[in-house]
């Protein structure tokens, strides 16, 4: 036996290799038994894909960002390289952005985040950022503002009297954070660092974005019934092997995952350029386990819930 550190308290096993969290899970689905209060009568959510690519260079696609509108408020979820770029282009104002949630600290969903903060401060931007991501988001976010980029804070705090205030969350599984708005609950992930994957609710309306992983139960777990999934498809079925090595998942597994978690929809994403060309293909293959309709993405589609 094990204290898994994810979760206060939590005593876990080793079994078949795999770290289980009983608190992480019981917490996980006690939470999805409750219903969300926030945005009782459920706000409109509109999901902006501002980045449906991955960690290699892409001409048609920038690297991993999702925006999730809730009402008026943007959620950003990872914060890849061409973020800011996406997110003008969208016509999304860099400085509505307060929260940012990632899924984990790989390059690309986290390397615009110093010059996202420090460009939206420079527009004008008042207030705080609260930064949400796995263990190891307190660490990164210490190290590039105050080591790798402290003119920023310097800088920041010479414009303005407030200055660059930059909070970090580190989160697991269970609720992470809870407005009147909406809720955003999370679930680990398999990806070979820690990683996450989010929930966001308002109202009975519910979108989750698993960030990088491989077939994951919790991530099916966290899924439940949601009217979208977001899930990242990284390579086509004839490259599992390969997917496998580097910790990502193809289409028929993505479309299995959608159908055992019951979602309505389904979007295919982090796609490699070695997707390009096979979309089609790749949605047939995730149809070919789930009978919802699947949408592979591309950069700029939106989608209302
Ligand atoms: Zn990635
Ligand atoms: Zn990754």
């Amino acid at each position: 036996m094990a204290f898994c550190g994810r979760v206060q308290g939590c005593i876990c096993i080793v079994s078949t290799g795999e770290l289980f969290c009983f608190l992480g899970e019981a917490r996980i689905n006690n939470l999805l038994r409750t219903p969300c209060h926030s945005g009782r009568k459920g706000l409109e959510m509109k999901v902006v894909i501002t980045g449906s690519g991955s960690s290699w260079p892409d001409p048609d696609r920038s690297s991993a960002s999702h925006v999730i509108e809730v009402g008026s408020e943007p959620l950003l979820f990872d914060c890849g390289p061409g973020t800011g770029m996406s997110l003008m282009k969208a016509g999304i104002n860099p400085t509505a952005i307060n929260r940012i949630f990632l899924t984990h600290l790989h390059m690309d969903h986290s390397l615009e985040v110093p010059s996202l903060i420090f460009e939206s401060y420079l527009m004008g931007k008042n207030g705080k950022f609260d930064l949400y991501g796995p263990t190891g988001t307190a660490y990164f976010c210490r190290i590039l503002l105050e080591k790798v980029y402290p003119y920023a804070p310097e800088i920041v705090g010479r414009i303005r009297k407030e200055g660059l205030k930059v909070t970090p969350h580190e989160v697991a599984e269970g609720l992470v954070c809870q407005t009147k708005k909406y809720r955003v609950l999370s679930a680990k992930t398999e990806h070979g660092i820690p990683g996450i994957a989010f929930r966001i609710e308002s109202g009975k309306s519910a979108v989750v974005i698993s960030g990088d992983t491989r077939p994951s139960k919790s991530l099916i777990r966290l899924a439940r019934g949601a009217d979208l999934l977001i899930h990242e498809c990284s390579f086509p079925d004839d490259m599992i092997e390969f997917a496998r090595t580097t910790h990502h998942s193809v289409p028929s597994e993505v479309g299995e995952v959608a159908n055992q978690a019951g979602v309505k929809k389904l979007v295919l994403t982090h796609l490699f350029p070695q997707c390009k060309g096979r979309e089609r293909e790749m949605v047939r293959s995730a149809n070919s386990k789930f009978s919802g309709k699947v949408i592979a993405s591309h950069d700029l589609l939106e989608i209302k819930v």
